[in-house]
């Protein structure tokens, strides 16, 4: 049998990521693979660094996309952060909490939990108190943007309540990062990590993180080395941080950089501050239709997050027919639950190149047609009006 080449349905990406690539993004990627040492290439790597300062809203030098996806931003933050021994106090109210309790485990210390039901933002009271409890905390870490559930805790809240108990903070942006207000430096982070197929609409594999100067020097002055030789950031400074001078760590995604550099200068084009307003004000008219169909949110309302909208399922509808039938029929993807979500929800995403009122509007008339055939308890065709009115 002779394999034919790969060529992938068009799709309408409305899930927890991948988000749409616009075509800038996708045209960038084909863009000729030249040397990733290359003065060229190390140029483009040089702007790289100043668009992902714009997009975190910091100045912090150590700031660069890793070569794999939000996980490995994830365990770039710990690995480099822990030592075996230390603590950490981790919040959890989703699945990602989960993940980085594992993350601390595995780098040898030990993770203090703080634990939130699912649909709800992380506690300060909690951590507050867990603060207290534990005065040999090395860092507290939490999620910003819940996307297994879609709720938004107080980032700025919690560092603040980390440092007055000396603690270094670790924060997931994966999802948060050019779709909600974010602000690195006025909020104080010390280490941050996202991905690119969320809010930046770039294709997955990479994980812009940034590391305050704070964290920096707790870095270099470890007693021990990091227990990942790919991620061990005293080295990966020497291949992102040495300008010309550049020495080969790993060799870079060459392509895929073109892809997050485009998606980057786009976010600048339009303005951060405007790319925020554009999730919220899409998420309010994606509720307005949802709600006018009888579908209603998990997350409390002041806790949304704009650009995943964790909704129940209703009555009468199959979750898993619902969505092949998306599939199938409509090209359209949304997210199933996950964990102990899996089976009530679903998870419309919003982000990036995906929050439009095009979209919207794809989105709605399909569930009205979906579950009406399928006899489900909603109200039919009012969704779509009821979007463009909220607009
Ligand atoms: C998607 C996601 C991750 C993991 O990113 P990958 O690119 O899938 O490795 C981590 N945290 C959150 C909050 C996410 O939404």
């Amino acid at each position: 049998m002779t394999v034919k080449s790969f060529i992938p349905p068009h799709r309408t990406l409305m899930g927890p990521g991948p988000s749409d690539v616009s075509e800038r993004v996708l045209h960038a990627l084909a863009r000729p693979t030249i040397g990733h040492l290359d003065p060229a290439f190390v140029g483009m790597m040089d702007e790289m660094k100043g668009l992902l300062q714009y997009a975190f809203q910091t100045k912090n030098e150590l700031t660069m996309p890793v070569s794999a996806p939000g996980s490995a931003g994830m365990e770039t933050c710990f690995m480099n952060l822990l030592e075996p021994g230390d603590k950490a106090i981790v919040c959890q109210n989703g699945v990602f909490g989960g993940r980085m309790k594992e993350n601390v485990e595995r780098c040898g210390a030990t993770a203090v939990m703080v634990e939130d039901e699912w649909g709800r933002v992380v506690d300060p009271n909690k951590v507050e108190a867990a603060l207290k409890a534990n005065p040999d905390a090395k860092l507290l870490a939490f999620v910003h943007a819940e996307t297994s559930t879609g709720a938004q805790s107080d980032a700025k809240t919690l560092v603040e309540l980390a440092h007055k108990h000396d603690c270094l903070t670790i924060v997931d942006a994966v999802t948060s990062l050019a779709g909600s207000p974010l602000k690195v430096d006025e909020w104080n982070i010390d280490a941050i990590y996202s991905g690119t197929q969320k809010c930046l609409s770039a294709p997955p594999g990479l994980s812009p993180v940034s590391f305050s100067e704070r964290a920096a020097e707790v870095i270099k002055n470890r007693k021990t080395k990091v227990n990942s030789w790919f991620l061990d950031l005293n080295l990966v400074m020497g291949y992102w941080g040495g300008g010309a001078k550049r020495a080969y760590h790993h060799t870079a995604p060459v392509n895929n950089l073109y892809g997050l550099h485009e998606s980057l200068v786009m976010l600048q084009e339009e303005g951060i501050e405007n790319a925020w307003a554009r999730h919220q004000k899409n998420h309010l008219a994606l509720r307005a239709g949802l709600e006018a169909m009888g579908i209603n949110f998990v997350v409390a309302e002041k806790d949304r997050l704009p650009q995943l909208n964790a909704v129940s399922i209703p009555e009468g509808a199959d979750d898993a027919t619902v969505r092949t039938r998306l599939l199938k029929d409509f090209d359209l993807e949304i997210g199933a639950g996950l964990g102990a979500l899996a089976g009530k929800v679903w998870r419309i995403g919003l982000m990036g190149s995906s929050s439009s009122m095009k979209n919207i509007e794809l989105c709605l008339s399909a569930l009205d047609t979906v579950l009406t055939d399928m006899g489900a308890k909603i109200n039919a065709g009012v969704a779509v009006d009821a979007a463009k009115a909220a607009s």
